[in-house]
């Protein structure tokens, strides 16, 4: 048995510019019913999860994507968290955060791990799927009874729960934030542990800086450290590897792991498997469909979860969440002798100085059909050394012989144009994209 969920992308729903072909074409509605309306308070389209037959034409009829129709386990229906609204996304389950532990989701973006955070850091309240008449403590208590999320929820009923979240976007903390990276750890330092976790997190150097000079890696690590110098009761890390490098990402894993030493419930959120495999004690893995619905799996060791992961499967629940597996294959470099293409670029010695830093590059070449890795720790110049080679940056000596155009794909991103993604694509594109 199955249950359906309608989901409706209510941005790209544009009844005034389509000829409503949802609403004409679903068999229901030609049967008399009304299973696809236009809802004329928000004028957008509104889909009824009872009525629906799963058909998917209304999906498949609407020039603007807007549909999203799913057939889920019937059983998941008695599983549902939160939905926020009419034709919105779900999550169904949660992860239990558990004392003296670090939990690791694992999951595409887009499945809920927001309101996973915003749950069980207090700052949502579940309502079991009800968003027309939300149920009241009492009852969310009385569903979780003889669960361990129960527990956790009474501390959040009678506030006695304090949360500390380091945020996926790091470059937001510098925006918020006017002010050095050795004021900012002031504020926050609750537990007196600023002045170590300066030394274990390498930011000695940036102490007097202002959070706007500091590079991608010196923020993420200045946001680990203000989440771990708060004194919560559950931490919660989204993504607190991007930027960094190897080093300084177990420098990350061992300060978040110290705060499960002290009996603290940490859970983190990482898309790198080396190092979620590192540093957590258990794994749930989030699936779903991006922006429609996400499942959190049950507790899985470490080992199975990553395995489960890769494999899309998930063989307690026998869920297959996606098609193919991921494999890892032995580069061919490695497996038989690597056939070197033509050289398509080649660069003497090239140096570069700034007025503190500088770097010389050994003499290499790039040659066609092969992938080159640059690998090395931040700030040893592994940046300048491709603007260099992309023509971004002019060495001080040395000439670039390059027979090719390069595309170049920063390490920083900013979004400070106020243009249509599809203009941007066509301009990179040089002719407009199609569909
Ligand atoms: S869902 Fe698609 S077809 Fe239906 S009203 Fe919205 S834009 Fe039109
Ligand atoms: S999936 Fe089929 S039955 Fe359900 S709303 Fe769409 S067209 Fe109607």
């Amino acid at each position: 048995m199955t249950h359906r969920v309608a989901v409706l992308d209510k941005e790209l729903c544009q009844p005034k510019k389509c000829g409503l072909e949802c609403i004409k074409y679903c068999p229901v509605n030609k049967s008399g019913s009304d299973c696809i309306i236009l809802n004329e308070q928000i004028k957008k389209a509104q889909i009824s999860e009872d009525l629906c037959n799963g058909c998917g034409i209304c999906v498949k009829v609407c020039p603007f994507d807007a549909i999203t129709i799913v057939n889920l386990a019937s059983e998941l229906a008695t599983d549902k968290v939160h939905q926020y609204g009419v034709n919105s996304f779900r999550l169904f389950k949660l992860p239990a955060p558990t004392k003296g532990e670090v939990i690791g989701l694992l999951g595409r973006n887009g499945m809920g791990k927001s309101t996973v955070i915003n749950i069980l850091s207090g700052n949502l309240k579940p309502n079991l799927g009800r968003y027309a008449e939300p149920p009241d403590w009492d009852e969310i208590l009385k569903y979780y009874s003889g669960t361990e999320l129960k527990s956790h929820f009474e501390k959040i009923k009678e506030k006695q729960i304090k949360s500390s979240i380091k945020p996926q976007q790091v470059y937001n903390v510098a925006e918020a934030f006017d002010g050095t990276t050795k004021e900012l750890l002031e504020k926050f330092d609750e537990r007196g542990v600023s002045r170590e976790l300066v030394k274990e997190l390498g930011l000695e150097n940036s102490l007097e800086n202002n959070l706007k000079e500091l590079s991608g890696g010196e923020l993420q690590r200045l946001a680990v450290a203000v989440a771990t110098s708060k004194d919560a009761d559950f931490y919660f890390f989204d993504e607190p590897s991007s930027y960094n490098d190897v080093f300084q990402r177990t420098s990350v894993a061992k300060v978040i792991q110290g705060l499960a030493k002290i009996g603290k419930s940490v859970m983190v959120v990482e898309h790198d498997l080396t190092l979620l495999d590192f540093l957590s004690d258990y794994i749930d893995v989030l699936y779903g469909e991006s922006a429609a619905y996400g499942i959190v799996s049950n507790v899985l060791s470490t080992k199975v979860g990553i395995n489960v992961f890769l494999d899309g499967y998930l063989p307690n629940e026998n869920v297959r969440f996606r098609d193919k597996k991921f494999t890892f294959n032995a580069s061919a470099s490695t497996t038989e002798e690597f056939q070197k293409g033509d050289e398509v670029i080649s660069y003497p010695l090239l140096e570069k100085k700034y007025p503190s830093f500088s770097v010389s590059i050994e003499p290499g070449t790039i040659s066609k059909g092969e992938v080159l890795g640059v690998m090395g720790a931040n700030a040893l110049g592994k940046t300048t050394m491709m603007k260099m080679i992309a023509g971004v940056e002019k060495p001080d000596s040395g000439k670039i012989d390059k027979k090719i155009k390069i595309a170049y794909k920063p390490q920083y991103l900013t979004n400070d144009i106020d243009v249509e993604v599809e203009s941007v694509l066509d301009k990179a594109n040089e002719t407009p994209i199609q569909g």
